[in-house]
């Protein structure tokens, strides 16, 4: 199969990085674009990285050579779009709100579809924030966004913070399962990659607990309400269940977001064996069509008290799956557990190309 060319947009970056990382040998999609700040513009990737190369895996030799692009000058995209060297782009910019969302927007009005990781998208009532195992359906949307904007094959497509899968999928399932869930209350022990690079000062981390992530808890609380919500009107309205209170914090972990969770039911309220068993059944599309990038067990439940733990479950299948403990009751609302989700995988570059899959699935690559 001819793999299809991509480009990525804040490609040196920590989530730019990861995507170079897991698209190495890729089945579908091969890097061919790369492009960034003017900063690293002009620089060998190799180059442009040298002395922050995030990863412990050893740098990926094909990307080095790829001359660093300008992300702010489309009309680079778009020549390289005609000599078949880059067919859409994975956005993981890291600059103003206003000027990712224009940014964005001028590469799917040059006819380059946008799959984001930014924020800057995620408000926009006709783009699609997607988890693949949750709502592939909300991709329905991409039509009237092309009619209403005149995109002739441009689109943006976002995914939600980092911050949210590992008990969003959950949720989802026990929701499938007859079991939705009214209200929650979430405290997250976020990593320092989730901070970006350069990230948070060693001073302000090591031996510390920051209790607050600027814009974090707000996303927190609104973007399972757009995700859970239902095209109306070519538009995506969000739905007014669960109820969500979060308390966001930085921790020094690497990488790994984790979620302490106590969720109370609406009427029907499942046993605690009966979740157990909901978890390990859930399979949703990426899994019955066995993307690439998708893990084969969304959600893995571990029976040890002192598990999940980033250092140890974070990179369980491909980094991909969400990893649940601690599932017992909770003695103000119905049931309480942790949750554990990578967030520059699972929560970044995997879940963006898990949301590249799905679109080639469904014929919008
Ligand atoms: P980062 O490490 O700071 O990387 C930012 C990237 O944007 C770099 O490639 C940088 O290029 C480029 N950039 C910065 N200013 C620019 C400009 N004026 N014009 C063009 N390019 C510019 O950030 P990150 O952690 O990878 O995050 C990237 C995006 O993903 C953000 O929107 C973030 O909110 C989102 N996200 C991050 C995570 C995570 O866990 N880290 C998870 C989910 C979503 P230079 O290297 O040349 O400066």
């Amino acid at each position: 199969m001819t793999k299809i060319p991509v480009g990525i947009l804040g490609a040196t970056g920590m989530v730019g990085q990861n995507y170079i990382a897991l698209l190495k040998n890729h089945p579908w999609f091969d890097v061919r674009f790369v492009a960034a700040s003017p900063r690293s513009a002009g620089k060998k990737y190799a180059e442009a990285v040298a002395g922050r190369w995030q990863l412990v895996n050893p740098f990926p030799p094909h990307a080095g050579e790829i001359i660093v692009e300008d992300a702010n000058d489309v009309s680079r995209a778009i020549a390289a779009q005609r000599k078949g060297e880059c067919a859409f782009v994975f956005s993981a910019l890291e600059m103003g709100k206003d000027e990712t969302r224009a940014l964005e927007e001028a590469y799917a009005a040059a006819g380059i579809p946008v799959i984001s990781n930014a924020s800057a998208h995620r408000w926009t009532a006709d783009v699609p924030v997607l988890i693949g195992e949750i709502n592939p359906d909300h991709t329905d949307i991409i039509p009237e966004q092309q009619k209403v904007r005149r995109w002739n094959k441009g689109f943006i497509v976002v995914k939600p913070n980092c911050s949210i899968q590992s008990y969003m999928i959950p949720l989802h399932a026990l929701a499938q399962a007859g079991y939705p869930v009214k209200q929650l209350i979430v405290t997250t022990m976020q990593a320092i990659s989730g901070a970006g690079y350069p990230g948070v000062p060693s001073l302000d981390i090591i031996d510390n607990i920051v209790p607050y992530i600027g814009g974090e808890e707000e996303k927190t609380e609104m973007e399972p309400l757009k995700i859970f919500g239902t095209i109306t009107d070519g538009i995506i309205q969000n739905a007014e269940l669960p109820v969500i209170s979060a308390c966001c914090n930085r921790v020094p972990v690497i990488d790994g977001h984790t979620a302490c969770v106590s969720l109370e039911f609406g009427e029907k309220k499942p046993a605690i064996e009966a979740i157990k068993k909901i978890w390990a059944k859930f399979k949703g599309l990426p899994q019955e069509q066995k993307f690439p990038m998708a893990p084969k067990q969304p959600i893995i439940y571990r029976e040890e008290e002192n598990r999940p733990q980033p250092r140890k479950d974070r990179d369980l299948d491909k980094a991909m799956s969400v990893v649940i403990g601690r599932l017992r009751p909770c003695n103000v609302f119905d049931i309480r557990f942790t949750a554990l989700s990578h967030n520059t995988v699972r929560g970044a570059a995997g879940g963006g190309i898990l949301n590249a899959e799905l679109l080639k699935h469904k014929g919008y690559l």
